[in-house]
């Protein structure tokens, strides 16, 4: 057995485990953890849930979390993997009020396993924080693409193509109220437009997705709002951005308001 077939077996036996014992409740940042510690499939679970989702549990997807977090912790789909130490699927809770997007992990990141970890993810904590928002509570944070693209280049079309399924299957799973995407990488891709950050910024955009991705024909579909606003790297190279970035957060407060 490789060591890779090693991992995604103890993947399955500490999920497993976890089901038998508590249900569907884990412990915060449980992880599944490899028996090789040089293995690159180190993967942190999405934080607990005290009860079985109550929206997943209303809607007939089969789908689960725990599945697309061991489906990308074995994915070998883009040239991605190849250089990457650690998969970034993405944290947070598994009914969060918001889903942020950010682009792809960075050199912090990819070493973390763990997304925006390093000094734009700090900024991203506190901008979250300023509106009651956190990782810990009410918002998970994943990105377009779950392996670092090497130099912190932005990630390729076909990468974001490759990874696409992963994010979708995980917004469906996930369902918030509102998906607030963080830069133009991001925007653009899962928009699906040319326009630039200044357009998307300051408007509600939509993103219509199966509720079982996969299945187009026979799920129902989803309509979920998007805002849009800078990158924090961009709010860490240029000050004059974080005026408009708050409007961003101001907006996006209003938004989850009036969905509760
Ligand atoms: N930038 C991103 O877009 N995502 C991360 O996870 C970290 C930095």
């Amino acid at each position: 057995m490789t060591s890779e077939e090693k991992n995604t077996l103890f993947g399955f036996l500490d999920l497993a485990s976890g089901y038998c014992g508590s249900g569907y409740k884990r412990e915060k940042e449980s992880i599944i953890e490899s028996p090789d510690t040089n293995s690159s499939l180190r993967v942190p679970l999405a934080y607990s849930v005290e009860e079985p989702s109550e929206k997943n549990s209303e809607s007939e997807n089969p789908d689960c979390l725990e599945t697309v977090l061991l489906d990308i912790a074995a994915c070998k789909a883009c040239a991605l993997a190849s250089t990457r130490t650690r998969v970034v699927p993405g944290e947070g809770p598994q009914n969060p009020l918001v889903v942020v997007i950010g682009e792809g992990p960075g050199a912090d990141e990819d070493k973390a396993g763990r997304p925006f970890v390093g000094r734009a993810g700090q900024l991203l904590d506190k901008m979250l924080a300023s509106i009651g928002l956190s990782r810990d509570k009410n918002c998970y944070i994943a990105n377009m693409v779950k392996c670092r693209p090497p130099g912190n280049r932005d990630p390729g079309p076909e990468e974001i193509a490759s990874c696409l399924p992963y994010l979708e299957r995980q917004i469906a799973l996930l369902r918030p109220k509102i998906i607030l995407c963080a830069g133009r990488v991001a925007a653009q891709n899962l928009l699906k437009t040319t326009q630039g950050i200044n357009a998307l910024r300051g408007e509600l955009s939509s993103l219509k997705i199966r509720e079982t991705p996969g299945e187009a024909e026979t799920s129902s579909e989803l309509d979920i709002p998007v805002l849009c606003t800078f990158h924090p790297s961009a709010l860490l190279r240029d000050e004059s951005l974080k005026r408009p970035a708050w409007e961003d957060l101001k907006l996006l407060k209003s938004q989850i308001e009036n969905r509760e």
